[in-house]
């Protein structure tokens, strides 16, 4: 499939069969989705992506949306702009968490308050354009359950970020037992249905993009070029993104352990022969082992493979001890939620 340009982000293609002035009721809007966006220090973006994603509401009538801001602990001025944006064309929640979780922890608050048929996942920088929503509610009312939106392009990265993605998702899908689609980053549609699985998934390690693989159910794959960030910085160092892709491989697979066993087994199998190697060398042939190099090397390598194996324990320990915890993986300080002006609302007014 060709993927859409940007050019084409800018006009809607939902074709609105709805006419303003229809107030009947079978006219009344059946569906209601939900935008989650979670935030941290966002406040060069706010306003510019609540513009945006309310030209794109507006031009949808068949369908209701409710918008819930996660203010993920942010220090700079975004929660005084969530509260205060507008809800002309639809329902705004802004939740603000007590401290900075995560966007995994994050995205997990905004999935367990939100009340809508179908939800959209967005982040708050544009980089996943709200323009691309209406495409995706169709896919849904024909019958989707998942809408994964796959980057064919990712502007404004290094080729360096690029390169590691794409191994990343190499070796996770080689490891993992429910394959995550290469490309495919948090920007999806997931049904109620959907959500409903994944709010079942009692885990704290909340790798997103795997939890949201894992249930199945129909899915559908559109493409898109991934814009750069319209303003403010990546929230993710590299320190933080190889934890997160460690904590994607650990959740999901136990390969890693089945790893070490075999590196293990194959280095004793080679043991093994060499020990039997140099018994015949001294017995048949009568020569002495020469060998500080090689007697250093082996330790060394053994030494190694053995550190690298209780590391890869340390990292499936590291996590039982928390889900053992079985702390919240995140607290709500404030839930401010205001409805959209109803129509009799407006006539009052
Ligand atoms: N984010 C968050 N909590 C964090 C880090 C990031 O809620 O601790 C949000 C951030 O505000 C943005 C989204 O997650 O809306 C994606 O973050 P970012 O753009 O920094 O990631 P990138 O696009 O560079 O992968
Ligand atoms: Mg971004």
């Amino acid at each position: 499939m060709q993927p859409l340009s940007l050019a084409e982000y800018r006009t809607p293609r939902f074709k609105n069969s709805h006419s303003n002035t229809a107030h009947a009721d079978s006219d009344k809007p059946k569906h209601l989705i939900s935008l989650v966006v979670p935030l941290y220090n966002e406040q060069a973006v706010l306003a510019a992506l609540h513009h945006r994603v309310s030209v794109v509401i507006a031009s949808l009538r068949h369908v209701r949306f409710e918008i819930v801001y996660i203010d993920d602990g942010s220090i700079d001025a975004s929660w005084d702009i969530t509260q205060n944006l507008d809800n002309q064309y639809c329902d705004v929640r802004a939740i603000r968490l007590s401290r900075n979780f995560g966007k995994e922890a994050a995205l997990t608050a905004g999935l367990e308050h939100a009340q809508g048929d179908a939800v959209i996942l967005l982040d708050a920088d544009l980089q996943d354009p709200p323009e691309l929503i209406p495409s995706m509610i169709n896919s849904w009312l024909e019958g989707a359950d998942i809408v994964n939106m796959k980057r064919a392009y990712r502007h404004g990265e290094s080729w360096f970020k690029k390169a590691s993605a794409h191994a990343y998702y190499r070796l996770l899908n080689w490891v993992s037992d429910s394959p995550v689609e290469k490309d495919v980053g948090d920007f999806r549609l997931l049904s109620r249905t959907v959500v409903e699985a994944i709010k079942q998934l009692p885990e704290r390690n909340r790798y997103m993009k795997g939890l949201m693989s894992w249930p199945g159910f129909n899915q559908v794959t559109l493409e898109f070029e991934r814009p750069e960030r319209i303003a403010g910085e990546t929230k993710w160092s590299y320190f933080q993104l190889v934890r997160l892709a460690l904590s994607g491989i650990t959740s999901f697979s136990v390969k890693p352990l089945r790893f070490a066993t075999w590196v293990g087994a194959l280095i004793s199998c080679y043991a093994f022969l060499f020990a039997t190697w140099v018994v015949i060398k001294t017995v048949v042939f009568g020569e002495a082992v020469p060998g500080y190099p090689s007697i250093m090397l082996t330790l060394l390598a053994l030494g190694g493979v053995q550190l690298i194996a209780i590391g890869i324990l340390g990292e499936y320990i590291a996590r039982l001890f928390t889900e053992a915890k079985q702390r919240p993986v995140y607290l709500v300080m404030t839930d401010h939620f205001r409805p959209a002006p109803t129509q009799e609302n407006i006539h009052e007014a």
